[in-house]
């Protein structure tokens, strides 16, 4: 299966560092390259806006779904293709999760992972099997892999569910990756629920 648009979870903050804005530019880049929809929360502030932005900026299309309430909170992009407004929080995440063929978390916040999390958890179960992937940028996420490499080593992650998450550097990579996984006849091929 060939990608056609990618979700991004990704800070609603910028970050302390300029690496995070600037690994948030290089997926933009890639995205519009590749002629790839961006599917996002649909925020104008931090990581989220500095995505968007670039995505439109090399003229790539943006899809944002946001709920109702944080339309003002989060400040709605207001130059989208298209802005999906939701009822609820977990209307936004299935909105997002059936609009995306594949799903990438920069860096963020809680909310970034709760995204991350419940999209790689649900590739776990079976309810869908396109790829997941993380974009790292200065070991941000450095202790949260540690961790993970804990938790399979504790028992509690088996190996095989570890590996539906990819981790890369730099956004090239990291699509080529989830691209791979997502190839016909591999494991991430076919879409079954979400
Ligand atoms: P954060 O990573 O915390 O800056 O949040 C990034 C995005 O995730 C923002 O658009 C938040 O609205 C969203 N978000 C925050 N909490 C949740 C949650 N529990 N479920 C889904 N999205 C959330």
């Amino acid at each position: 299966m060939t990608l056609t648009s990618v979700c991004v979870y990704c800070g609603s903050a910028r970050g302390s560092r300029a690496s995070y804005a600037a690994l948030a530019r290089d997926l933009a880049g890639e995205l519009a390259r590749r002629g790839l929809t961006l599917v996002y929360g649909g925020a104008s502030i931090g990581l989220m806006g500095i995505l968007a932005d670039a995505v439109l900026e090399a003229g790539g299309r943006v899809v944002g779904v946001i709920p109702r309430r944080l339309v003002e909170r989060e400040l709605a992009h207001p130059r989208l293709s298209v802005l999906h407004v939701t009822d609820t929080m977990h209307e936004r995440k299935a909105r997002m999760a059936e609009l995306a063929d594949a799903f990438i978390a920069l860096p963020g916040g809680a909310g970034t992972l709760d995204e991350l999390f419940e999209i790689w958890t649900w590739a776990q179960l079976g309810l869908h099997r396109k790829p997941c992937g993380l974009l790292d940028a200065d070991g941000y996420y450095r202790g949260l892999l540690g961790f993970l490499d804990h938790a399979t080593g504790e028992g509690f992650l088996r190996p095989e569910h570890r590996a539906l998450l990819h981790v890369a550097g730099s956004a090239a990579e990291l699509i080529e990756l989830l691209e791979r996984h997502a190839a016909p006849g591999a494991p991430g091929a076919r879409l079954e629920e979400t």
